[in-house]
Formats: structure tokens, C-alpha cells, sequence
């Protein structure tokens, strides 16, 4: 239901905003099908080696609902890497309908620390580990003024606040993919490279939000180039380096009424948030203008029939250009010679598809976390009678020889 509202909504905003450029084609033949529809199906579509897709999973605001979770960006390069830009809080629901195997999905790119850019990494990080994916999760993330500020602090705290979860799992599973590599660089360097691996390059540049730290990240694959602008009130950085881009996706605030009326903002912080620490609606267009990308990305507002056409003539006082007003499983697909919009649709249940990585085997030896006291609280005798008969044909199924972890458990330690 849900997808079907998301992509009923997107209809709207394409038939209202007129930046389908998916859309169009001819049925031809009442048996045939319809070709270039607006839609995306995850899952059935191989990208092309010069080919870029960008997947929208999250554009709203740090109050995440369920049309909206707050900012994610899951970038597809042609040569099969997968990059996401941002996890924010409720992202991951959005991610996981793509159906993509959490072993691809270890590469997280973060512009900063508020969490509705990073409150999924939760999910991600523990999801990933029990569905498949077989190494660390990778994390690349700015520094800050202070090391209490910066991105490795803020991973090996998680990792702390996550302690519990961390131990019980790499008894049952194995530590390995329950760890986190962070690349934390510096978040004032301009244009450096803070990634580049098998034809992809990414580089940071500096944004200004709420602190220092901020980044925004510019990725190029096959001669294209895509600009992801984290929370940042217009900067110079961006208007150098975002030029041209085949694809610039930039925060746009809703105005202060807006913020009044729908987010129960006090009006002098209404006025901050707006246009203070993050970009305005015509403060957007004037960027773009500036930039002039193939084609203009705008997110992070409430996508709703309130706030989405006073926002859009905002920008368009500002800004002619290709634009797309973002809601979240917006799809665009680059190459040279195009740049489509579509709106990705799946069921509710879709979830990471497993994937053919191989888990490595959990630690021997590793103590488990139960003390004998909890343990002689098994009700063990009865259940193991009840379920002896499922137990054994999977191992039997599966020819399973290591039975340590339920001999032990039997024994009750
Ligand atoms: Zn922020
Ligand atoms: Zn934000």
C-alpha cells in the first residue's frame, strides 16, 4: 500500500512538476506492453557499464515517517559497486526493498553526524550482519573541530552503545562482519579524494551546517558525476566543485511559515532552519542556477500536497533548470546521452535478497555470554523433546557435524 501511495504520489508530482523524462512512449499494440513507464522494479534491471543509478531511500526529516525517512542516497555504478550516501533514521526499510544482498551493501558514506543522516546506521550494521554479509561494514565519515566530534569517535561509540548486541551476536554468529572499518578525513580538505577503487573516485568538500565537520561528496565514475550535497547552507565549495554535474542533489528547506505551521517550530527557529544553517527554496534554485547541472535534485522537506508547490515556485524563482523534487524510492538512471526519473516499486515485504557470500565460521573458543545461574533456567528437557524432530532434519539436511554449540547449551554449562 505504501509503495503503491509513494509511486500514486510521485505520478502526481511528475504529471504536476513535468520532469518525467522516463515517461512517454507509445502503446503500440493492446497485447503489448507499455515502454518507458514511470516505474522502476528492483531487482530486474542490470545497469550498463557506462550507467549510473541513484536511489532515493531517504529525503525527509529528522521526524521520519513512513513516506519520508530521513536522508538517504544509494548510488549504483555500473561496474556493480554500491555506495550509500547517508543512513538516515528509517532509511533502511527503504534500502532493504531494493532487494539487494547485504554483502553488496557495506560501503556507507556519511556527510555528518546529525542522525537523521546516520540514525539507521543501527539497522543497517546488525541487519546486515545476520543476513549475509560476510565482512565489516565500511564507513567513511568527516572529522571534526574536536575528536569527540568526528566520525571515528561517533563509530567507536556506536559500536559501544551496541556492546551488548556486539557480544551476544559474535558468539552466535562470528565478530567479523559485527565490526566497522571507519575512514574518518579531514572535513576541511577541499576536493580530496577520499575513495577511489576500481574506476570510482569520490572526493569531499566542505559544507557548512550547524558546526564545523560537514562535507558534501562529489562521486565520478565512466566520465559522470554525481554531486551529493550533505546539510549546508550555500557554499562556495559547492558552487565550484558541483559545476556541471550530470547529477546535483542539494538540501532545500521548507520556508519558516512552513515550518510554523507543519513542524511546530517556534518562528525565530523556524527562520534558523530554514535559512540560517541549511538552504532555502530560492537559496536552492540560485545554486543550481549557479552550478548548472544536467539535472537538479531537491530533498530534505516534507514532500506533502502542503508544502510541495508553495516549495517548488520558491525555487522556481531562482531556477529553470531540469529539476526533481525528491520523495523517497525516487530512481534516477545517467548516462551520456540521458537522465530519467522513475519511481521504484516493490511490495512491503521485500527485503536484502540473500546473496552468495559465505560468512566466516564463529570464533572457536569464544566464551558465550550466559552466566550458569540463567542457564538452569532452561525449560530444556520438554523443548528439546518438541523440536527434535525439526532439529535433526536439518541436521541431517545439511549434514551438520559441529553440534558443539547445542551440546553445550544441553549440558547447561
Ligand atoms: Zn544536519
Ligand atoms: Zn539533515
Amino acid at each position: 500500500m505504501k509503495r503503491l501511495i509513494a509511486l500514486l504520489s510521485g505520478l502526481a508530482l511528475i504529471l504536476i512538476f513535468g520532469t518525467a523524462f522516463a515517461a512517454g512512449g507509445k502503446v503500440t499494440d493492446p497485447t503489448g506492453t507499455a515502454p518507458d513507464r514511470y516505474v522502476y522494479y528492483p531487482g530486474t534491471e542490470a545497469l550498463a557499464k557506462d550507467e549510473i543509478r541513484i536511489i532515493a531511500c531517504g529525503t525527509g526529516m529528522p521526524a521520519a515517517r513512513r513516506s519520508q525517512a530521513a536522508t538517504c542516497f544509494l548510488v549504483e555504478t555500473g561496474n556493480g559497486d554500491k555506495f550509500i550516501f547517508d543512513i538516515g533514521s528509517g532509511s533502511m526499510a527503504n534500502l532493504a526493498a531494493l532487494m539487494i544482498p547485504y554483502q553488496y551493501l557495506d560501503k556507507v558514506f556519511l556527510t555528518h553526524l546529525h542522525t537523521d543522516h546516520m540514525g539507521d546506521i543501527d539497522a543497517l550494521w546488525a541487519g546486515g550482519w545476520t543476513a549475509g554479509r560476510p565482512n565489516a561494514l565500511r564507513v567513511w565519515g568527516p572529522s571534526g573541530a574536536r575528536p569527540d566530534m568526528g566520525t571515528k569517535y561517533a563509530m567507536d561509540n556506536f559500536l559501544k552503545h551496541a556492546n551488548w548486541d556486539y557480544m551476544t551476536r559474535a558468539v552466535m554468529i562470528s565478530p567479523t562482519p559485527g565490526g566497522i572499518e571507519t575512514t574518518e578525513f579531514d572535513y576541511k580538505e577541499v576536493n580530496q579524494v577520499v575513495y577511489q577503487e576500481n574506476g570510482v573516485t569520490i572526493r569531499s568538500i566542505p559544507a557548512i551546517h550547524a558546526g564545523d565537520g560537514p562535507v558534501s561528496y562529489i562521486l565520478e565514475y565512466n566520465g559522470m558525476k554525481v554531486v551529493i550535497g550533505g546539510d549546508t547552507f550555500p557554499n562556495k565549495w559547492f558552487i565550484k566543485y558541483a559545476k556541471d554535474a550530470d547529477l546535483a542533489i542539494h538540501e532545500c528547506f521548507m520556508d519558516p511559515e512552513m515550518f510554523v505551521k507543519y513542524y511546530n517550530q517556534p518562528p525565530q527557529l523556524a527562520w534558523r532552519a530554514c535559512c540560517a544553517f541549511h538552504t532555502s527554496g530560492p537559496a536552492f534554485g540560485k545554486v543550481m542556477s549557479e552550478i548548472q547541472p544536467r539535472h537538479a535534485v531537491a530533498y530534505h522537506f516534507l514532500n506533502e500536497e502542503g508544502t510541495r508547490y508553495a516549495l517548488y515556485e520558491e525555487v522556481r524563482s531562482t531556477y529553470s533548470g531540469p529539476l526533481s523534487m525528491a520523495t523517497d524510492m525516487m530512481v534516477w538512471n545517467i548516462t551520456r546521452d540521458e537522465i530519467t526519473e522513475r519511481m521504484a516499486v516493490s511490495p512491503e515485504e521485500a527485503w536484502a535478497v540473500p546473496g552468495e557470500a559465505v560468512q566466516p565460521p564463529p570464533e572457536k573458543g569464544r566464551p558465550t555470554e550466559y552466566t550458569p545461574y540463567i542457564l538452569q533456567g532452561r525449560w530444556d528437557e520438554e523443548t528439546q523433546k518438541a523440536q527434535k524432530e525439526l532439529l535433526d532434519k536439518h541436521m541431517n539436511k545439511y549434514n551438520l557435524q559441529d553440534q558443539d554449540w547445542r551440546k553445550q547449551m544441553m549440558k547447561k554449562k
